[in-house]
């Protein structure tokens, strides 16, 4: 049987802040997404005082004012997940980034090496992160990453509600049948809103329903995702830890501004501060992308885009620049007013050592020395620390 474990980090970005700033700590802080719009983040005092997820920050402000709102700073948050993540590559090799702030071990087999128990290990790594980076982290063990993702969960609220300080939980042979049976589908990995309607109109309620589906059944409505969950859930690994990263499909950035705007050089910044956060997301995990579309949201929620195949696969913002302006052009009408803009990169691989046309090549390693730099600089000094030369368009 595979041990897999979940490690998430508690109020991830929150606790990075706290890092910084250890004054935080015990606080009701909330860290804020882009141009400040909406809560993302919260430590567990502000949870206490009623703000959800997602909460827009004009209302949030408004209606608990002791509280310390924080605009986010994903470079840093990034940098700190970087830590966690080779940290944990001590214990296992075979480690699944899952998101900023979680992933999946492997650790099977693991209890040799380490001379205990696969729990003792799971407790382990948490001292380690607690002591060695600072980040408070929950931890899920099970046979399956469906079942390690949901005992992860278990472990968190132990915590919330002070009933089990360990943060660590197991779901093994003995209790899952219990932990199946009172766990409503929705709250199962992997069930979106849809999936759930379906199967509520069967009357499949709980994981324990789920899991004694006929697999007949499963196959006839769900496909091989319906087989996969239920194995899952009776403790079969049938979605193992993959340490190959999954290539996204796209990578996009959008943000609204500030104010509503039909003004041209706001919105080519914006494009231009885009292109620069979809580029380097590009270069961090190492893939590149041959088609890229420009978005503009209208005050009225039209979505206008405008797209192109480019040549050669891109990871740098000065390779792109130009051909966003014109992409931007097409589309772009001054009467019209916009609430947001984006750039999305699409047709994403993982970068090849590309062969360089001849001509175009000492102006493509121009390029990519220039995003290389940057990248340096805002590692050194924080995200946003540079930025491109405002244009200005010429008033007619
Ligand atoms: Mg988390």
């Amino acid at each position: 049987m595979a041990k897999i474990v979940l490690v998430d980090c508690n109020n991830f970005f929150v606790s990075c802040e706290e890092l910084f700033d250890p004054s935080l700590k015990g606080k009701a802080v909330c860290v804020l997404s882009n141009n400040d719009g909406c809560v993302i983040a919260r430590s567990n005092p502000a949870k206490d005082l009623g703000i959800t997820m997602g909460m827009p920050y004009f209302i949030a402000k408004k209606k608990f004012k002791n509280v310390t709102y924080i605009s986010g700073n994903i470079s840093r948050y990034s940098q700190i997940s970087k830590r966690i993540m080779q940290k944990l590559c001590d214990f296992t090799p075979e480690i699944e980034v899952y998101s900023i702030d979680e992933a999946f071990l492997d650790i099977t087999g693991c209890e040799r090496v380490h001379k205990t128990s696969y729990f003792e290990i799971a407790k382990k790594i948490r001292a380690v992160i607690k002591n060695e980076i600072g980040v408070d982290v929950s931890i899920g063990l099970a046979a399956s990453k469906t079942l390690a993702k949901l005992a992860s969960e278990i472990a968190k609220s132990g915590l919330r509600k002070k009933l089990d300080l360990s943060g660590v939980f197991e779901i093994n042979t003995q209790n899952v049948n219990e932990i199946l049976q009172k766990t409503p589908i929705s709250e199962i990995w992997g069930i979106g809103r849809n999936l759930e309607r379906t199967l509520r109109r069967h009357n499949i309620r709980s994981g324990a329903d789920f899991q004694t589906l006929p697999d007949d059944f499963l196959k006839r409505n769900l496909g091989k995702i319906g087989l996969d969950l239920k194995a899952e859930l009776l403790g079969i690994s049938a979605n193992p830890v993959s340490s190959e990263p999954q290539v996204p499909k796209s990578i996009s950035k959008t943000a609204s501004f500030r104010e509503f705007t039909s003004d041209k050089s706001i919105i080519k910044n914006a494009l231009n501060y885009h292109a620069h956060r979809v580029c380097t997301k590009l270069r961090y995990f190492n893939l590149t992308a041959k088609m890229l579309t420009v978005m503009l949201r209208t005050k009225d929620f039209r979505v206008i885009t405008n797209k192109i195949m480019l040549e050669e696969p891109v990871d740098s913002e000065f390779e792109i620049n130009q051909k966003i302006y014109k992409l931007f052009d097409e589309i772009y009408v001054p009467e019209i007013i916009y609430r947001s803009a984006g750039v999305i990169l699409s047709k994403v691989e993982r970068r090849k050592e590309a062969q360089l046309c001849l001509f175009e090549a000492e102006k493509r390693i121009k390029s990519k020395n220039l995003s290389k730099a940057w990248d340096n600089i805002e590692r050194k000094y924080g995200f946003g620390s540079l930025k491109m030369g405002a244009i200005r368009e010429k008033e007619e």
